[in-house]
Parts: C-alpha cells; structure tokens; sequence
C-alpha cells in the first residue's frame, strides 16, 4: 500500500478500487469484516440485544448444554480418544464453548479437560474469549483453520456456529448465456455491484439459470471444510456446523445487518454485518474430498427437540418460579420455532467415513 493508512474500510475501498478498478465482491465483503484495525470484527463486540445481532448460544445456556452433551455422545462412541482435541471455529464471545464445558464438566471429565482450540481473528473477541474460558481451560488461538489442523494431533470434536455465514461470498450473474462475476466499484462516485468477467463453471452453480439471475459461491468455506475434514479423516473426532443455509446454492442471499435492521451492503462499509447463508450440499463435497462425511443438514428445531432440548428445559424449569419457566419456554420457541431460528438454522455434522445414522439425524437420506 502506498500513501498513509487510509481512516476507515470505505476509504480504503475506495482507493483500491481507483487505484485498481472494481474488485471482486468477495474482497469487498473481506474487507468490510476482517480489515486490519477497521473490520467489523475488529472493532467491536456486535452480540446481543443492545449489539447488531443475537445468536443462539446468547440465548439461552441450554443450546451450548445441548451441543456439548452431543459431542460428549459422539466422543463417547469413538471410544473416548484420551488425545482429543477440543475446538471452536468463531467463539464470539466465548459463551458457547463455555456451555458446553459446563455440560462436559458434570458429565465428561476428559473433555472437559482437554485442551481448547479456537480459530478466531479479532483481537476485540479474543480478548473477550479469553475471560469467558481462559481461566478454566488451557486455551490457544489461531488466525485460520490451516493453522488449527497444523497445530494439533489427536482427534478433533468441535463446533462452528455462524462462523462459515461470515466468510467472504463471491456473487455471480447470469448474462447472455455465461455467469460474470459480481464486482464492487464506483457507480457515480458511489460504491456499487458492477459487471466482471466471465467466470469459469462451479459444480455448486444452479442449473438452468435465466438471465439476471445471481448466484453465491464461497471458495473459503470449501477450504475451511476441506482442512476439517482432512483433519477429522485421518485421525477422527467429529464438528458439528450450524448455521443458516440449504443445501444447494443459496442464490442472492448476502445481506447487512446493523441494530438489528437489514441495510443496503455498501452503506458504511465495515460498520455493518455481512452475512450469507451456507451452501450445505457444496461443503458436503468438499469433505467428501477428503474421504470424510458431512450428515444431514436438518433443520435446527427438529435437531435440538430429537436430542432432547425439551427435556432439558423441562428439568431446568422443575424447580424453577414461574417467570424463570416462562423464559425457558420462550427460549425453546426462540431456538427451535420455524418462525424464528428454528428452520432456517440447519445442523450438520463431520464425521470419518462410514456407515451409521448419529442421534438427530436419523430420518436423513444417507448419501
Ligand atoms: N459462534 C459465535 C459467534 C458467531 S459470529 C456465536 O454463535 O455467538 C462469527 C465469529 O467468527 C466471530 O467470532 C468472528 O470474529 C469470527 N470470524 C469471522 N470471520 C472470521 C475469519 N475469517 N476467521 C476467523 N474468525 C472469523
């Protein structure tokens, strides 16, 4: 970079577009989230009411009680590894791996004592992670998956939970028999979508497109699933991904989020959150590259109530007044309600090759 250090992500957009004409909207939307010092990562802690947007664990304890008694069945079923490794993809404040060791800690000692992982870039939620858990468990960071798969050896249980939403999309449109890539410009001085080159064919492209029609792809995550899944192949475990999505390609899905209200993606860049829906049928091929499996995804609702989320709030409410109960029950519509989180969230699960439906996802066609 030349000049001095550019103020803030628009500024910078903005001279490396006039310095080297549109970009790709992958590199904008990296931008906006991840950009050294100015990121929306970067800066701020954007969880919970008062933030841009509330998640699941944020919600209520018992989504991170659920996920770790479900790793805990599944670490249990691989013969209980004493080598295992614990892991985190995007721990934003840290409150669900917290749950979960909470979960572990009455019920499963060794993962409780495991070493923690977590792939985490902003030094903001860092340094939040490390008071939620840094004083209970052994903790290490690092910047990528690359560097996590690297930096362990035994087997891998783990969780991302809206991590793969947050990785840069790029955005195609079909033109005149052909797709072109989706790029970010200046339309009258404005930051804007203009038209790129023609892009090379994606097995994850929707077929028969008609024209005009816009299309997601996300090379990152497919990397991402392919570390895990080499990972996961070669030395076991199991990481259960939830996020939204389908499983197919999503179409026109990017979309910004500040307080809570959708904005439009170029308004104030970096000071928004950018988020796509996952493409569960492309991650599932990129770990069946590396001789791994990816079940299901099922939605969220149906996932968390066949695990037994109802139960668990039944015994949390049995001794509870009737205001704590009333908080419990709207906790459980929140999560699992097709009208909220309960459709759109999907779960999926990595696993080694083999045969077998795993808890929750046993009315899934096997593929
Ligand atoms: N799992 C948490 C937070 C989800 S938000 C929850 O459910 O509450 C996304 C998280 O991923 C944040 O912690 C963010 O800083 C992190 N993140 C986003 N992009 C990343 C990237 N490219 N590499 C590593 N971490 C990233």
């Amino acid at each position: 970079m030349t000049g001095e250090a550019p103020q803030t992500v628009e500024d910078d957009i903005r001279r490396r577009i006039e310095a080297d004409g549109p970009m790709p909207f992958e590199a904008y939307m990296a931008a906006c989230l991840g950009a050294e010092e100015a990121g929306y990562y970067q800066t701020r802690d954007p969880f919970g009411e008062a933030g841009d947007f509330v998640t699941a664990p944020e919600i209520s304890g018992m989504f991170g009680e659920m996920c770790g008694l479900y790793l805990a069945h599944m670490y249990e079923l691989s013969g209980k590894p004493a080598d295992a490794v614990v892991a985190e993809l995007g721990p934003g404040r840290g409150t669900l791996m917290r749950d979960m060791r909470h979960a572990w800690s009455a019920l499963m000692p060794e993962l409780a004592a495991a070493p923690v992982h977590l792939v985490e870039t902003s030094p903001v939620l860092r340094s939040i992670q490390n008071g939620t858990i840094g004083e209970s468990a052994p903790v290490t960071w690092h910047a990528d998956t690359d560097e996590l798969v690297a930096g362990i050896e035994g087997p891998l249980f783990g969780i991302a939970n809206e991590f793969f939403d947050a990785l840069p999309a790029a955005q195609l449109v079909w033109r005149n028999g052909s797709w072109h890539r989706r790029m970010v410009g200046l339309v009258d001085d404005r930051i804007g979508f203009v038209d790129g080159g023609a892009a090379t064919d994606d097995p994850a492209l929707p077929d028969a497109p008609q024209d005009g029609m816009v299309a997601e792809l996300c090379p990152q995550a497919d990397l991402v699933m392919a570390a895990l899944a080499r990972s996961v192949s070669a030395r076991g475990g199991a990481m259960l991904v939830i996020d939204y999505g389908r499983d197919g390609n999503p179409g026109d899905s990017v979309q910004a989020v500040a307080a809570h209200k959708p904005v439009d993606l170029f308004h104030e860049p970096g000071q928004a959150d950018l988020s796509h829906w996952v493409d569960f049928a492309a991650l599932r091929r990129a770990a069946e590259t590396q001789g791994a499996r990816l079940i299901g995804p099922v939605a969220q609702g149906r996932f968390l109530m066949r695990i037994g989320l109802a139960m668990r709030a039944e015994q949390a409410g049995a001794h509870a007044g009737p205001e704590e109960r009333r908080a419990l029950l709207a906790a459980i519509d929140r999560l699992t309600s097709p009208a909220q989180m309960g459709e759109v969230f999907k779960v999926a699960l990595l696993v080694p090759a083999g045969t077998g439906r795993p808890p929750g996802f046993e009315t899934e066609e096997p593929r």
